[in-house]
Parts: C-alpha cells; sequence; structure tokens
C-alpha cells in the first residue's frame, strides 16, 4: 500500500510496559488488531529527546514528570498502519487514564496510572508524520 496520509501512525510502547515485560502481549494486540507494523526499534531515550518529542506539552503541569519518565527506560517505537491508522490505534490504546479507558482495550489492560499508561499513538495525521520523522527516517519503513 502506499504510504500516505490516513494510513499511518506513530505509537510508542512505554517505558514502564517494557520494564513490565509487556511488550510482547502489546506487540500481539497490535498485529491482532489488523495493522502492519511498518518500522520498529528499542531505544532509551535522553532527556533532551523526550523534552523534544514532547514539545507541544511544554508547560503543562504533567510535563516535567512526563518527559522525566519517557527517559527513564527503555521503549518501543513503532510506524503502523490500518486505514484509519491514527483512530485505530487510539481506540485499541483506550483513554489516556486507564481508568477510564474501555474493558479491552491496551491502556485497560496494561496502564498503572495517567502518566505511565503503556503506550503512546499520534492524535491526528499531521502530527503522525512529524512524530515518526522524528524517530524514523523514509528508509527506515519497511
Ligand atoms: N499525561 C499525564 N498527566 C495528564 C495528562 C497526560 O501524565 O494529566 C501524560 C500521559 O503519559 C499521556 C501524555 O502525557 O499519555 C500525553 O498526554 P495527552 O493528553 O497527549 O494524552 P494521549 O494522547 O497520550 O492520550
Ligand atoms: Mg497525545
Amino acid at each position: 500500500m502506499a504510504d500516505q496520509a490516513g494510513n499511518l501512525t506513530f505509537a510508542i510502547i512505554k517505558p514502564d510496559a517494557v520494564g513490565a515485560g509487556n511488550t510482547g502481549k502489546i506487540i500481539d494486540r497490535i498485529i491482532g488488531g489488523g495493522f502492519r507494523i511498518r518500522a520498529m526499534k528499542m531505544i532509551h531515550q535522553t532527556r533532551k529527546q523526550s523534552e523534544g518529542f514532547y514539545e507541544v506539552h511544554r508547560g503543562k503541569p504533567f510535563y516535567e514528570g512526563l518527559t522525566e519518565f519517557m527517559s527513564s527506560g527503555p521503549c518501543v517505537v513503532m510506524v503502523l498502519e490500518k486505514d484509519g491508522a491514527v483512530k485505530a490505534w487510539r481506540d485499541l490504546m483506550g483513554a489516556t487514564d486507564p481508568t477510564k479507558a474501555d474493558e479491552g482495550t491496551i491502556r485497560k489492560e496494561f496502564g498503572g496510572s495517567v502518566g505511565e499508561n503503556a503506550t503512546h499513538g499520534s492524535d491526528s495525521d499531521e502530527n503522525a508524520a512529524i512524530e515518526i520523522s522524528f524517530f524514523f527516517s523514509k528508509l527506515e519503513l519497511v
């Protein structure tokens, strides 16, 4: 399928989920959800990198804690492909706060708190393109 706005999104398995040994289970849910994994790597971000990634949230009360958490351990970054990928991945993840997430969602099952909520997903096609290019070159999408 040709890459086009609407069929790609960017995902992170966050340090809480990687540290808890849930990486494989989450990848299984992604594949079971009909996504094709176009790129994937494990990284351990510096504080500067996580601050750069979450630049849009700078100044919010949770920014310091969020960027510290995201650089606290390894995470898995991925490019996912599916029709309507942004919404489809956010639906599979569930609400930001795991206590408010629907049954059967990844954050409900694996998230521990509103901050340490297992996964990240882009919120628009425009931000998906920005976030993908933050971590991957075009050549790395297979
Ligand atoms: N976050 C937090 N406290 C909040 C809101 C968000 O710690 O009150 C963290 C949480 O890890 C969330 C991330 O900041 O996933 C980005 O927030 P956003 O509102 O974009 O939520 P998301 O798009 O991840 O559902
Ligand atoms: Mg967001």
